[in-house]
């Protein structure tokens, strides 16, 4: 038997004869026996039964980097987590209290309530394509998080039974930028398709629960609306993220804030696939056109720059009042003017 000392909660000792008068019980002493019968506790009791009717079997389809790092969340929460991926990641899964399955039949066996498509956007079609939905429940609903949307809802529409429910997210974050918290980061989603059934709606609730209950801003928008919106903002993000990478950025010892801002963008991308980053290009129709405008974009700053340096050439060529068209002529392809002392001795 183990004594505790505990300022709350006092002991009741029996009266002891010998001692004069009774020793009263210290009010700061406690038992706490390993092997007493417990207080039936019902509060952790309820909490657990209250758990268990709200947790999902989500199995997740595609545990690589992005979708290893939604499971951990979802675990939290209480849900039953499922998973397959082309990869063997048994043991990952294990580690973070998942159920990996090797054979994609056998995961549809375990009748999971939400599947979660977590795969790369290229591979999209080819594994919905030779997904045995027929071994799933009629009712399953299909959630994709995929950082593109219209392209896995025109997917989804085509491929999956028409009783199945729909709901395309977009978890604005990721392992980097989403690695301390969630709060405050943004979580888009579009209901493609719930049926009535209340439990239906429920369910889906309960899914959006987790990310609500983490802090994420939620935005319920249209699939075609995120695209336009994501192909300004984190497909250009993600270029200059890797723009700059290709740079080559490093830290020094005198940074601003605005270099470490760029050093943390690069951070932040480079650590996604290429493989994304090309998913973003190819299944956003609007990407395109961004990449263009930044193009554009950076050529006009060229330009104006250049066009400075064209002045500051001519004054020191010519002076204020020197021949402009003659400068002009003297000036390199790449902007660069070609100092007039030089041109003039070896000509003569
Ligand atoms: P990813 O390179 O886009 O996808 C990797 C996942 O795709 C792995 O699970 C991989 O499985 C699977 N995969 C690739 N080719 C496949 C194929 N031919 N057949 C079957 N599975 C294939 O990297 P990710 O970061 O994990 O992203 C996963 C999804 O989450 C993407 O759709 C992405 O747009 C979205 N997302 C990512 C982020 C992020 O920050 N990373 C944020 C929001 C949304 P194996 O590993 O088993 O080969």
């Amino acid at each position: 038997m183990l004594l505790h000392f505990s300022p709350t909660k006092p002991l009741f000792f029996p009266p002891n004869p010998r001692r004069n008068p009774p020793l009263s019980p210290p009010k700061s002493l406690r038992i706490r026996a390993i092997d007493a019968a417990q207080i039936y506790d019902y509060e952790t009791h309820l909490k657990s039964e209250h758990i268990k009717s709200t947790s999902l079997k989500i199995a997740v389809l595609g545990f690589g980097n992005f979708g290893q790092f939604l499971s951990k969340t979802l675990i939290r929460h209480g849900h039953d987590l499922i998973t397959h991926s082309r990869s063997d990641y048994s043991s990952a899964a294990s580690s973070i209290g998942a159920r990996f399955f090797h054979n994609p039949h056998d995961l549809c066996e375990q009748h999971p309530d939400v599947v979660l498509l977590c795969t790369s956007i290229l591979s999209t079609e080819s594994v919905l394509r030779s997904f045995p939905f027929q071994r799933l429940r009629r009712s399953t609903l299909f959630v994709d998080v995929l950082s593109v949307k219209e392209f896995p809802k025109t997917l989804f529409l085509k491929y999956l039974p028409r009783e199945f429910d729909i709901l395309c997210t977009h978890p604005m974050f990721g392992p980097e930028s989403g690695k301390h918290s969630w709060s405050g980061l943004p979580f888009v989603y579009d209901k493609v398709r719930i049926g009535e059934e209340e439990s239906r709606g429920e369910r889906c609730e309960r899914f959006l629960k987790v990310f609500e209950s983490e802090g994420c801003r939620m935005v319920e928008m249209s699939c075609e609306e995120h695209d336009k919106h994501a192909a300004g903002s984190q497909f250009v993000t993600h270029t200059m993220g890797r723009v700059l990478e290709k740079f080559g950025v490093e830290s020094s010892p005198i940074n601003t804030k605005g270099y470490e801002t760029l050093l943390d963008l690069v951070e932040n991308t480079s650590s996604d696939s290429f493989e994304l980053y090309y998913g973003l290009f190819m299944y956003n129709q609007n990407a395109l056109e961004q990449l263009e405008r930044l193009d554009m974009a950076f050529e006009s700053i060229k330009k104006e720059l250049f066009g400075r340096l064209h002045q500051v050439y001519r004054k020191q060529m010519f002076g204020s009042g020197g021949d402009g068209k003659r400068s002009e002529q003297k000036l390199l392809n790449n902007g660069l003017g070609v100092p007039m002392k030089e041109e003039s001795s070896s000509s003569s």
